[in-house]
């Protein structure tokens, strides 16, 4: 249920309505909106319309949602956008992020070198997996701590926020010693006890969607790190398995103006992984742009050849300030700033 307080409702009125609604049982969130405090009733519904509140004090009206997912849902803002501050930049709402670096954290130089470059073409937060989730068990799993290290050495030199992904809880520690954007992977969308962990930290989180998953599972995914009182969450279409097999996955298009029709989310799109082909990973950022993502997430080498992990669908160093300049333009059309370079 949302509790709408009218414009005059005074702090005591608000809280009143906070203490009511606690006292069945529910639990409450308190959403600042622009004109109107807007309190969530997360519970029984029963219980909560039996408390008559829209006859308490300050309240204007009562307003059931009736999707699945209560907190990541746009009714619950009114129709206003999340943005997200992470380390100076914002994301959601006209601010569009444009996150890049290595899929995985191989070596020192790797990461360092393409983290200058991206930074130095105006990339707002540095990618870079030191936990990698790989199909077969004998390929390389990433560096784990000392790849955290590195990445720790990368944001130290360049100041952009990292964006890296915990795939167990039992790193969890390590990782947000690092990261200013946890990732969960595809793999782990419908982890609930990883989200509700990461809900538990506060630390901003990106959740990818899950390979087969529906936009529905991926914003129940969004709603368990939420319910946790964590609202600096973005959701990331990453292509989906469908019956084409002429490239890696089908990157949903389709999804990110529906996401942003249900969800106050920032909506993040990785087109590297949708792909699995450098040459296709311009045009899908710039469909996905032009389509209102507020974000764009893609891999970058400086010699994909030698890549251990994902050479194919890395963008060469070489390409990348051409490739950002492209996308800053579209970004511009669709109405959107750039987040500022740290
Ligand atoms: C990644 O971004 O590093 C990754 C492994 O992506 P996904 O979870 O979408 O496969
Ligand atoms: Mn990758």
């Amino acid at each position: 249920m949302l509790i709408v307080m009218k414009p005059a409702a005074s702090s005591e009125e608000i809280q009143a309505v906070v203490e009511r609604v606690e006292s069945v049982g529910a639990r409450s969130h308190v959403v600042q909106g622009e004109e109107v405090v807007i309190i969530g009733a997360i519970g029984d519904r029963e219980h909560v319309m039996r408390l008559g509140l829209d006859a308490s004090p300050g309240v204007d009206k009562v307003v059931p949602i009736l999707k699945p997912y209560k907190l990541a849902s746009t009714e619950v803002r009114q129709g206003a956008r999340s943005v997200l501050e992470i380390g100076g930049a914002k994301i959601g709402g006209g601010h569009f992020a444009l996150i890049a670096g290595p899929c995985t954290v191989e070596t020192r130089d790797q990461t360092l070198q393409t983290a200058q470059v991206v930074k130095d073409a105006g990339a707002t937060l540095l990618r870079g997996g030191a936990y990698k989730p790989r199909t077969s068990p004998y390929s390389f799993q990433g560096l784990g701590e000392a790849g955290l290290r590195i990445l720790a050495e990368a944001k130290e030199r360049t100041g952009m926020p990292i964006v890296t992904e915990l795939m167990d809880v039992r790193d969890i520690e390590a990782v947000l010693e690092v990261a200013d954007v946890v990732q969960i992977g595809a793999r782990n969308m419908q982890n609930y006890t990883l989200l509700t962990e990461v809900g538990r930290s506060g630390c901003p989180v990106m959740i990818k969607r899950g390979l087969s998953s529906t936009l529905e599972e991926l914003l129940m995914a969004a709603e368990y790190v939420l319910k946790e009182g964590n609202e600096n969450v973005m959701l990331c279409e990453r292509g989906i398995r469908t019956f084409e097999t002429a490239y890696r996955f089908t990157l949903d298009i389709t999804a990110i103006p529906v996401l942003k029709e249900l969800s106050h989310l920032p909506v993040i799109v990785d087109p590297s992984h949708a792909a699995g082909r450098r040459d296709l990973v311009e045009p899908l950022s710039l469909a996905a742009v032009a389509a209102g993502a507020d974000g764009i997430m893609v891999e970058v080498h400086p010699d994909p050849d030698e890549a251990i992990c994902d050479g194919p669908q890395a963008l060469l160093s070489d390409d990348f300030a051409a490739f950002a300049a492209k996308v800053e333009q579209v970004a511009q059309i669709a109405g959107k700033r750039m987040g500022a370079v740290v």
